[in-house]
C-alpha cells in the first residue's frame, strides 16, 4: 500500500525511491507517515480511553517519528534517561511516558521522577529499594508498576522472548505477591499497575491472551487484599509479516484484551507496541556496488551492512530485498552482503535477484529495529533518514559527516 510500484518503480506514497536515493544518498531509511499514521490507527480505533498506548520508543527513535505520534496523542515506553530526553525533544509529554527496563540508574530515576513520568515499570526487589531511596532524597512519590513474568511461552526467536522464568526480565510469579505488598508498605512508592512483556515478533494472540489471564487473577486477588491495583500494562510484541507470516489480526486481540478485563472494575488497560507501529512503515534503500562470483555461491555486495541494519546478523532474521526498478532481467541466486568486514554481515541468503552494479535495492520492513540498532562499526557515517508524506520527503536525519565520527575524541600529549 505505501511501498508499491507505479510503472515499474517501486514508490514510498508517491516518492519513486530511485530518486530518492540518488538526491539523500545511500544508505537510505526511508518511512511512510501514512502507513505510520495506518498502523497507529489500527489499535487507537479499538482501544478507547481511559486506555492507553504507549509507543515503544527503542523501535524507531527518531524525532520526526516520535513527533508523529506525540501529535497522534501517543504515550511513550522507555528504556533509558536518552529515551526519555528524546521523547521531551519531540514534543511528547513526561505524564504519558512508562519507564521500563532490567537495570535503571539512580540518575535515570531521579530524572525521570523530575521530570513527573507515568510509570517506572519495576522489574526487580532491589529496583524497588533504590526507587524509594531516590524518590525519598528528591521528597516525591514514585509511581509504580511491577512487571511481572507470567511464565508464558511466546513462541518466538528465544533473543527476543523475555516472558520465560528463564530470561533475566520481570518478577517471578511464586514473587508477585509479596513483592506488591512490600511496595504497597514503602512511603515513597506508590503501587499503581501491573505489567508485563513476554516478547517480540510475537503472531499469535493466544500466548498474550494466556498472560491477559495470569494477570488479571493476580490483580483480582491483590485487590481482594485491599491493594487496589488500578492499570494493567500487557507490554508489545506484535509481530509483523517479514516472510510472509500471517500476523494476529491487532483489533482482535485488543478486543479480547478489553472483554477478558470487563469484570475488573476501574482497570486502565496499556499497550506498547513498537515493532507493528513502524516496522511495515519504513525501508532502507542501498546501492549494488559489485557483483561477485564465487565458487559455490555469488554475491551481491552493497553499500549497506550490519552496521546498518544488524537483525540478519543477530537473529538470522529475515527481510525481503527488492529492486527498485522492475527489470526482465533473469533473476539470479545471490547472498546480499556489506560491505563490513565480518562474515556474518549480510542482509540476505539465496535471493533471487536480478541487480547490477549502480542499482538500488530496497531492504523491506526495516522501520523497527533498523536505524536504532545501527551503529559505526567501521568507522562508517549512520544512515540518513527521510520522512514520506505523499509526494513530499523530508530529510529527518542528515546522514553522519566523517568529522562526527571521532567527535569527543582526543589525542594524549606526550608527557615527559
Ligand atoms: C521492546 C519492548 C517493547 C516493544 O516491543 P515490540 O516487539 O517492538 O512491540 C515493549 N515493551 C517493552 C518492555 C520492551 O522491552
Amino acid at each position: 500500500m505505501s511501498f508499491d510500484y507505479l510503472q515499474q518503480q517501486l514508490h514510498a506514497e508517491q516518492c519513486p525511491l530511485n530518486e530518492l536515493a540518488e538526491r539523500f544518498g545511500t544508505p537510505l531509511f526511508v518511512y511512510s507517515k501514512a502507513q505510520l499514521l495506518a498502523n497507529w490507527q489500527q489499535f487507537a480505533k479499538v482501544w478507547p480511553a481511559p486506555h492507553r498506548l504507549c509507543y515503544a520508543v527503542k523501535a524507531n527513535s527518531n524525532l520526526a517519528i516520535l513527533n508523529q505520534l506525540a501529535k497522534l496523542g501517543a504515550g511513550f515506553d522507555i528504556v533509558s534517561g536518552g529515551e526519555l530526553a528524546r521523547v521531551l525533544a519531540a514534543g511528547g509529554r513526561a505524564d504519558s511516558v512508562v519507564f521500563s527496563g532490567v537495570a535503571k540508574t539512580r540518575a535515570e530515576m531521579r530524572y525521570a521522577l523530575e521530570q513527573g513520568i507515568y510509570c517506572f515499570n519495576v522489574e526487580s526487589a532491589a529496583e524497588l529499594e533504590r526507587l524509594n531511596d531516590v524518590a525519598a532524597a528528591l521528597d516525591k512519590v514514585a509511581p509504580v508498576s511491577l512487571r511481572i513474568n507470567p511464565d508464558v511461552d511466546a513462541q518466538t526467536h528465544p533473543y527476543i522472548s523475555t516472558g520465560l522464568k528463564t530470561n533475566k526480565f520481570g518478577i517471578a510469579m511464586t514473587d508477585a505477591v509479596a513483592l506488591a505488598r512490600h511496595a504497597a508498605s514503602l512511603k515513597n512508592l506508590n503501587l499503581k499497575g501491573l505489567d508485563c512483556h513476554i516478547g517480540s515478533q510475537i503472531l499469535k494472540a493466544s500466548p498474550f491472551l494466556d498472560a491477559a489471564d495470569i494477570m488479571l487473577d493476580l490483580i483480582r486477588q491483590l485487590r481482594s487484599e485491599g491493594i487496589h491495583i488500578r492499570h494493567l500494562d500487557m507490554g508489545g510484541g506484535m509481530g509483523i509479516s517479514y516472510n510472509h507470516e500471517q500476523p494476529m489480526d491487532v483489533s482482535d486481540y485488543l478486543l479480547k484484551l478489553q472483554q477478558k478485563a470487563q469484570d475488573v472494575t476501574d482497570l486502565t488497560l496499556m499497550l506498547e507496541p513498537g515493532r507493528a507501529i513502524v516496522g511495515n512503515a519504513g525501508v532502507m534503500l542501498t546501492r549494488v556496488e559489485f557483483n561477485k562470483p564465487g565458487l559455490d555461491k555469488n554475491f551481491l555486495l552493497v553499500d549497506a551492512g550490519m552496521n546498518d541494519l544488524l537483525r540478519p546478523a543477530l537473529y538470522q532474521a529475515y527481510h525481503d530485498i527488492i529492486p527498485v526498478r522492475q527489470s526482465d532481467a533473469e533473476p539470479s541466486i545471490v547472498d546480499v552482503v556489506g560491505p563490513v568486514c565480518e562474515t556474518g554481515d549480510f542482509l540476505g541468503h539465496a535471493r533471487h535477484i536480478a541487480a547490477v552494479e549502480g542499482d538500488v535495492l530496497a531492504v523491506l520492513n526495516a522501520g523497527a529495529y533498523g536505524f536504532t540498532m545501527s551503529s559505526n562499526y567501521n568507522s562508517r557515517p549512520r544512515a540518513a533518514e527521510v520522512l514520506v508524506d505523499g509526494d513530499r520527503a523530508h530529510l529527518i536525519r542528515a546522514r553522519e559527516p566523517l568529522e562526527q565520527l571521532w567527535q569527543g575524541e582526543q589525542l594524549v600529549e606526550e608527557s615527559r
